[in-house]
């Protein structure tokens, strides 16, 4: 049985000027226990808006219209706030690119951290200073006795996302949805900020769910990738069948980014453009105004995202009657 389940989610923003941004437009996913799943694509392609309805921090003017999101079976979108706030503590955590803005500047490391344990794991306050100490050794947090009288301000970028880290896991959730935890991060931290993703999944049997806008990240830690354009998926296979059978055309331009990438001699030098912004999305397929590959019909219809082989499940007019027009 999955863990999260999301079924036919669409987030729309009603703008202003009556125009609706579909960020999120019919995407359907599952995550199993202890998985981990990368959602990829550039910025503004829905990544960010689908982690946010799963939390239900979808603010105005956006809103989740339609569409499911089940947790262990359960019916997210049908709890009440004060119900939805146990789930975000106890049952999925999620960690952002810019651990600063999650972290309140105003109150120490040790008070943030005991401050979630006393409300979600109802400890007492030196149980609750005993296990942020813990927690902070297990991200690999030095002199952890010293940084729990710290202020977030007063850490490096890689120390705060471990804080973040250790936060998210203090309440063993089952579920941790990091969105691009390492991109505001130097090069040489990012690695160790995802080696101890990786070790805390594993430690405390969580499922991950990666955002990222790089594929180079999801080649070594994710086991299943889904490529989102558009407020849709347009890719998704387990991974290493993802990177050595590239199918979308955008994934293949993701690729292009990526230097020495064997086998793939079709690949892009880079996707020309940027993406449509989402109350402004092409007639037919989305990805129709960057596409190479674009053919009449692409302008006209939006293709179905459909399993083309085991596993395998792609939206493109390429890849339509089980791929036989592939090249
Ligand atoms: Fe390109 Fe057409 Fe496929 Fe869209 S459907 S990705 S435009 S070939
Ligand atoms: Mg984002």
């Amino acid at each position: 049985q999955p863990l999260l389940d999301v079924d036919h989610l669409k987030t729309y923003f009603y703008l202003d000027d009556e125009r609706v941004a579909k960020a999120v437009d019919d995407i359907s996913f599952s995550v199993y226990p202890g998985e981990t799943v990368a959602l990829v694509g550039e910025s503004g392609s829905g990544k960010s808006i689908t982690a946010l309805s799963i939390m239900q921090l979808i603010n105005k003017p956006g809103r989740i219209i339609d569409g499911a999101i089940l947790m262990n079976g359960e019916e997210l979108l049908k709890l009440s706030t004060k119900q939805m706030t146990k789930v975000r503590g106890n049952d999925v955590a999620m960690i952002f690119q810019e651990p600063m803005t999650a972290l309140n500047p105003v109150y120490t490391i040790g008070n943030q951290i005991t401050e979630m344990l006393r409300k979600h794991k109802k400890m007492n306050k030196q149980q609750a200073k005993t296990r942020a100490i813990e927690l902070l050794n297990t991200v690999g947090i030095p002199r952890a006795e010293e940084v729990i009288h710290e202020y977030p301000h007063q850490l490096s970028g890689g120390m705060r996302q471990r804080v973040m880290i250790a936060m998210a896991i203090s309440c063993e959730p089952k579920l941790l949805i990091a969105d691009e935890p390492t991109t505001a991060l130097d090069v040489t931290i990012q690695a160790q900020i995802l080696d101890l993703m990786a070790d805390m999944r594993e430690k405390f049997d969580m499922a991950l769910l990666l955002i990222t806008h790089d594929l180079g990240v999801v080649s070594e830690y994710a086991d299943r990738v889904m490529v989102m354009y558009g407020g849709q998926i347009v890719e998704e296979a387990p991974t290493k069948q993802l990177l050595r059978t590239t199918k979308h055309p955008y994934t293949k331009g993701l690729l292009g980014s990526i230097p020495k990438l064997e086998e793939d001699t079709n690949r892009l030098e880079a996707i020309k453009g940027t993406v449509p912004p989402a109350y402004d999305f092409p007639a037919g397929c989305r990805f129709s105004s960057r596409c190479p590959f674009v053919m009449e019909k692409c302008t006209q219809v939006n293709p179905e995202l459909e399993l083309i082989e085991s596993n395998h499940n792609v939206r493109c007019h390429l890849y339509e009657d089980g791929g036989n027009t592939d090249e």
